[in-house]
């Protein structure tokens, strides 16, 4: 089976050599001249629920808009390898330290439309390198409409109640795992639902804070 993979990337990338996402020369996915991502500027939001949050970089600078955009909605596996990267590089530890990370789920008609869950690979990369546990107990019951094209008001009310922890043990502390933040309404929402649980700390680690610019 491995042999196959190795073979199917070989002979994907002898015919669809990767290519820079912003100039397009031939090579990586990120040219030397384009892998440096910006460090994101600190929260606005205040949150009530999530403890603390970590951004590895901000959304609205390449490469990390053209990283999420391939990754998300073209479905470039190869590019969530660089992006989870950057979130294990710039995290502080203290974010990875005695806690169980817990991706932020997508209904599965979704996962099953888009073949992956983003959050649930970037989760189990970042564990395999810290040596922590993924939990997948929080499910999203409701399908709601992309928080992406909603103002922040329709947010908070689309994402309330879209989430139940469906586990016997509950971890004392969790850090929620997600590719982007915007106005934070769904990782509050999340926490909300695992403090309810009877979880003590709820932490999130995101690749890229701000994820729409005219709605926040
Ligand atoms: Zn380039």
């Amino acid at each position: 089976m491995r042999l196959l993979r190795v073979s199917w990337k070989w002979f994907t990338e002898a015919l669809f050599p990767p290519k820079c996402l912003i100039c397009h020369s031939e090579g990586k996915y990120l040219c030397e001249k384009h892998d440096t991502f910006h460090i994101a500027p600190p929260s606005e939001v205040n949150f009530q629920y999530v403890d603390s949050i970590f951004a590895a970089t901000h959304y609205f600078s390449s490469p990390a808009r053209q990283c999420v955009e391939f990754f998300k909605f073209r479905g470039f596996r190869e590019v969530a390898e660089i992006m989870t990267k950057e979130m294990i590089m710039k995290t502080p530890t203290s974010f990875f330290k005695k806690t169980v990370l817990v991706p932020i789920p997508l209904h599965w008609t979704r996962k099953f439309a888009r073949g992956f869950n983003q959050s649930e690979l970037m989760a189990q990369t970042i564990a395999k390198y810290a040596s922590l546990l993924v939990s997948t107990n929080l499910k999203r019951i409701r399908r709601t409409p992309q928080q992406a094209r909603l103002s922040k008001k329709e947010r908070e009310g689309n994402i309330q109640h879209a989430f139940v922890w469906k586990g016997d043990a509950i971890p004392r502390n969790i850090t929620l795992i997600d590719d982007v933040v915007a106005s934070g309404s769904t990782l509050e929402e999340a926490a909300r639902i695992l403090k309810q649980a009877g979880v003590k700390k709820v932490q999130a680690v995101v690749f890229a804070r701000g994820g729409n610019r005219n709605r926040q």
